[in-house]
């Protein structure tokens, strides 16, 4: 298992008047357009999306630079990646470290992506063969969080990238915390979601059972979130998403999959003993196959819906 460095939350505060630092972003998605819109208004920003449209809009909106081909990321300072999953940030990554010539200036690689821990260890140490450091720096609070850059941040990686990253790092993010060496941000960030899907479940079996037997789902709510049993899934997931049948697919269920599969993977390195962790690994493998990977994660309560034969609502 990873060991984790006592917690150092970061102070530094964001200067605006930080000497001229060219910054590159892999992956306009859901999370990545706006936080690279972020990074435009404070660095020269060039920005690279596998799908090209999203290139062009994101000049147009934020100012940013267009980057056709992934071999010209050597000629920026910061590397950011946001994609799915490590194994297209490796592929990004093949192509970049294909393009580095004696000119190249890319030292630290930041990748966002909510990735795999043991696979990162791997990268982070064919990036270092070039002189470029890794921080692996996932992150919560969703897309409204990227767009009102009140994200948090959980990083892994040195002290030293972390310092050279701060800056562009906090156009973003308003809370980052280094909670260890590489791997351990990602680590956090698997748990982080796990202990997530959890709640979201658990408040999901709640209201089924009431709704069934007749309770006002609304009322049951109404208790909950003023009493212990609230959570962030109970608060404003279930009213927001759920009730209101919206589900707007803002983080699809078939990334919060992935994301508790990487828990289970390093559950499997450590020595605890997880039952709830295993079970919802199961139950959301199940949600994505009968729902669909790309409906939002909160669509994993229809699962419990159709089992139960009713539907949440007030
Ligand atoms: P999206 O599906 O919205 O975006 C994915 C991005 O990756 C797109 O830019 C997509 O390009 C690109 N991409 C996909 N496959 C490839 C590939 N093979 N090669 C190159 N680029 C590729 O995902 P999100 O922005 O929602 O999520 C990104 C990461 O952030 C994930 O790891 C997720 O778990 C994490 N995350 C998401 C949150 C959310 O609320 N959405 C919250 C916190 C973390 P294209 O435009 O061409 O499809």
């Amino acid at each position: 298992m990873l060991e984790l460095m006592t917690n150092s939350e970061i102070n530094v505060e964001f200067n605006a008047t930080q000497p001229a630092v060219k910054i590159g972003f892999i992956g306009l998605g859901a999370m990545g357009f706006p936080m690279a819109g972020h990074l435009a208004q404070h660095f020269e920003t060039w920005v690279w999306n596998r799908t090209p449209i999203k290139v062009t809009e994101h000049a147009k909106m934020h100012g940013s630079t267009v980057v056709s081909t992934l071999e010209e990321f050597g000629q920026v300072d910061l590397l950011f990646t946001c994609l799915p999953t490590t194994t297209e940030v490796i592929e990004v990554a093949a192509q970049v470290l294909h393009g580095l010539n004696q000119d190249s200036r890319l030292k630290t690689w930041i990748d966002c992506t909510s990735g795999h821990p043991q696979e990162a260890l791997l990268l982070a140490s064919s990036l270092s063969q070039h002189g470029i450091s890794f921080l692996d720096a996932p992150l919560s609070g969703g897309t409204v969080g990227a767009h009102n850059a009140k994200l948090t941040s959980m990083v892994g990686g040195s002290e030293l990238a972390l310092e050279q990253a701060l800056p562009a790092l906090k156009t973003f993010a308003a809370k980052i915390v280094r909670v260890g060496d590489v791997g351990a941000g990602y680590t956090v960030k698997a748990i982080h979601n796990v202990v997530l899907a959890i709640n979201l479940w658990g408040i999901g079996e709640g209201l089924t059972t009431l709704s069934s037997l007749g309770v006002d789902v609304g009322a049951a709510l109404e208790v909950i979130n003023h009493a212990n049993g609230r959570s962030f899934a109970s608060e404003k997931l279930v009213p927001e998403r759920v009730l209101t049948r919206a589900f707007p697919a803002t983080f699809k269920l078939g990334l919060l999959s992935k994301d508790i599969g990487i828990a289970v993977d390093m559950v499997g390195r450590s020595s605890a003993s997880t039952p709830m962790i295993l079970l919802a690994h199961s139950l959301f493998k199940a949600a994505k196959s009968q729902i669909g990977a790309d409906q939002d994660h909160t669509a994993a309560l229809k699962l419990l819906e159709q089992w139960a034969g009713i539907e949440l609502k007030t």
